[in-house]
């Protein structure tokens, strides 16, 4: 217990540097009676954790390699902080899953977050989960260690932080399946990304910075990217249904373009119910830091009458096909999920690089999807394994792809 009587938690963030990972310090900055910081990550922005370690002088920081973690101790050095620094995916694992932390902030961008994700659902930990990729790769195994662990999952992402709090949840963090509930479905809700109405034939010439630039929230460039094709709805697909266990027929999207409604859930006396709040990734971050109470998260108040209306369409399949082969990935489960986030990662890192076109992501998506033939995974070799065919298959259809129509597919 701690000077004001809550307890004092300790928190690794994974992907400190990020978007997410700068968020929960700015939470926990404000609240640090009741949270310590153990350990930050970062992959190359070193200047901003050193920074960071100066500010929480957390007791280790991690660095993608041993280059960085040298320079960051020569800094840290000189400023007369005493972190100790690691490095590489060891040194991920260890911050993630030591004895002396308590939560830990899952928010490093894609596959890479899988390993350490992991290790700290295996060691019981509170999991404040914004990594979305490592759920939709590994989902079943993820689940299964939670519970044998014994470790919470705490959502963090907008939508199934929404969806947690409308949902019946047991004391354990998890969806209290009882049909005595009247359980009937989930709305996903989705922006519709920054090419929600624009001319479908002007896609062709998106530029990354148009791209990333979200109508609502201010997010890294990966996921932003995935916002304007709407595979980030389909992966949220996928992670909803292995948080929630439930299929994803039960699962709907619709397009709300004010990013005010964060989800819903209906039940089946006619209720619907929502969440609702300002587009700021710290309400969700606050809520899973504090869960089952609630802090302050620095979040302006809703103010509905200045907004004066909430609009929902539904999808237009033309418009984003990667949302349905992501559904269709999230039906069959198996390899399909592993696959579709791999090829995505790779299709997206290329249009970032300005190799490939923004529609183009989808293409590759599907190529990949129809070409690989793989069973489901049992293990976590097995995802890894199926990752990074699905990697390399995804490269070969970028190359043939630029053979065939000139430098930028
Ligand atoms: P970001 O790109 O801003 O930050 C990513 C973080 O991961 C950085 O700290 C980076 O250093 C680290 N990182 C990247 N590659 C790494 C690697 N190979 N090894 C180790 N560390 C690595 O991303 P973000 O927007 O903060 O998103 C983080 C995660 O949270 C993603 O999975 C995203 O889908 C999810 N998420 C983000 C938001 C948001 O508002 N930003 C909302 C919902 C979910
Ligand atoms: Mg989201």
């Amino acid at each position: 217990m701690n000077k004001t009587g809550t307890t004092l938690q300790r928190v690794t963030i994974l992907g400190a540097t990020g978007s997410i990972g700068v968020n929960t310090l700015r939470v926990i900055a404000a609240h640090r009676h009741a949270y310590e910081v153990f350990a930050l990550t970062a992959n190359r922005n070193t200047q901003l954790l050193l920074e960071q370690c100066v500010s929480f002088n957390p007791r280790f920081a991690v660095t993608a390699d041993e280059l960085q973690a040298a320079e960051l101790r020569q800094q840290l050095r000189s400023t007369g902080c005493l972190t100790e620094v690691l490095c590489g995916v060891d040194g991920l694992v260890a911050v993630a899953s030591a004895a002396e932390v308590d939560a830990v902030m899952a928010a490093i961008v894609g596959g890479a977050g899988l390993l350490p994700t992991l290790a700290a659902a295996r060691a019981g930990k509170k999991v404040l989960l914004a990594n979305k990729e490592a759920l939709v790769m590994a989902g079943d195994l993820f689940t299964r260690a939670a519970v044998s662990s014994g470790a919470r999952i705490l959502p963090i992402d907008s939508e199934h932080n929404a969806i947690f709090q409308c949902l019946p949840i047991d004391r354990d963090g998890r969806f209290d399946q009882n049909p005595g509930h009247g359980f009937s479905k989930i709305v996903l809700t989705a922006s519709g990304g920054p090419f929600r109405d624009a001319d479908l034939a002007s896609l062709a010439q998106v530029t990354p910075d148009q791209a990333c630039a979200h109508p609502n929230w201010k997010m890294g460039r990966k996921i932003s990217v995935d916002s304007a094709t709407m595979i980030n709805k389909a992966l949220e697909l996928i992670e909803a249904s292995y948080l929630f266990d439930t299929p994803a027929n039960s699962i709907e999207i619709l397009i709300h373009p004010q990013s005010i409604v964060h989800s819903m859930v209906y039940y089946r006396d006619g209720s619907v119910l929502a969440q609702l709040g300002n587009p700021d990734m710290r309400t969700p971050i606050a809520y899973g830091l504090a869960w089952p109470q609630r802090i302050d998260a620095g979040v302006l108040p809703l103010d509905l009458a200045a907004l004066g209306r909430l609009d929902f369409t539904p999808a237009d399949p033309l418009r984003f096909p990667g949302l349905t082969l992501g559904r269709q990935a999230a039906e069959s489960r198996g390899a399909a999920p592993i696959v579709f986030n791999a090829a995505n990662e790779i299709a997206v890192a290329s249009f970032l690089a300005g190799q490939l076109g923004f529609p183009a992501i989808p293409v590759i998506i599907d190529q990949v999807l129809q070409r690989l033939d793989t069973s489901a995974p049992s293990t976590l070799d097995d995802v890894l394994d199926i990752d990074r065919r699905a990697r390399t298959e995804a490269l070969a259809r970028l190359s043939a792809m630029a053979h065939n129509n000139g430098t930028k597919p």
